[in-house]
C-alpha cells in the first residue's frame, strides 16, 4: 500500500471583527482575520498538507486570492474541493493532526467541533481527526496578539 505524507502551514493577522473562523467554527472575538477567504488558518495549513502529500502543490495554485471568486469563502468549500482533487489523483486521507497556535481567544472548548467539521469534509471517523491549540507564552507574532497560525500534518493513502 502507498503512503504519502505532507505538511501545511499558514499565518493571519488579525484586523477589526467581532468572531474568528477556526476549523470550520464560527468563534465569538474581539477582533476579526484578515483574509481574502474567511480566513481560516487551520482549514488552509490542512488544505496544504494534503495538497502537499498529494504532490498538488499549494492552496494559492488551486484557489488563488486574486480571484474573485474566492472573496469572503467558506474555507470547508476549499478543503472539500482539496478532497476532490486527491481523489482525481487516486488518494484519500488516512488521518490528519493540526496545531492551531494564537494568545486569545482560547480554543479548547471549540476543538471536537472542528475536528467534527474536519471529519465530515474529508470523510473521515472523527477519531482520525486530531486539533490541538497551544499559544507560545507571549512569543512572537500569536504571542504578541497580531494574529494566528497553524501547521497540519497529513497522510494519505492510495486508493
Ligand atoms: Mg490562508
Amino acid at each position: 500500500m502507498t503512503f504519502r505524507i505532507g505538511q501545511g502551514y499558514d499565518a493571519h493577522r488579525f484586523k477589526s471583527g467581532d468572531h474568528v473562523v477556526l476549523g470550520g467554527e464560527k468563534i465569538p472575538f474581539d477582533r476579526g482575520m484578515a483574509a481574502h477567504s474567511d480566513g481560516d488558518v487551520a482549514l488552509h495549513a490542512l488544505c496544504d498538507a494534503l495538497l502537499g502529500a498529494a504532490g498538488l502543490g499549494d492552496i494559492g495554485r488551486h484557489f488563488p486570492d486574486s480571484d474573485p471568486a474566492f472573496s469572503g469563502i467558506d474555507s470547508r468549500v476549499l478543503l472539500r474541493k482539496v478532497v476532490e482533487l486527491l481523489s482525481e489523483k487516486g488518494y484519500e486521507p488516512v488521518n490528519v493532526d493540526l496545531t492551531v497556535i494564537c494568545q486569545a481567544p482560547r480554543l479548547g472548548g471549540h476543538i471536537p467541533a472542528m475536528c467534527e467539521n474536519i471529519a465530515a469534509d474529508l470523510g473521515l471517523t472523527v477519531d482520525r481527526v486530531n486539533v490541538k491549540a497551544t499559544t507560545t507564552e507571549k512569543m512572537g507574532f500569536e504571542g504578541r496578539g497580531e494574529g494566528i497560525s497553524a501547521q497540519a500534518v497529513a497522510l494519505l493513502r492510495a486508493v
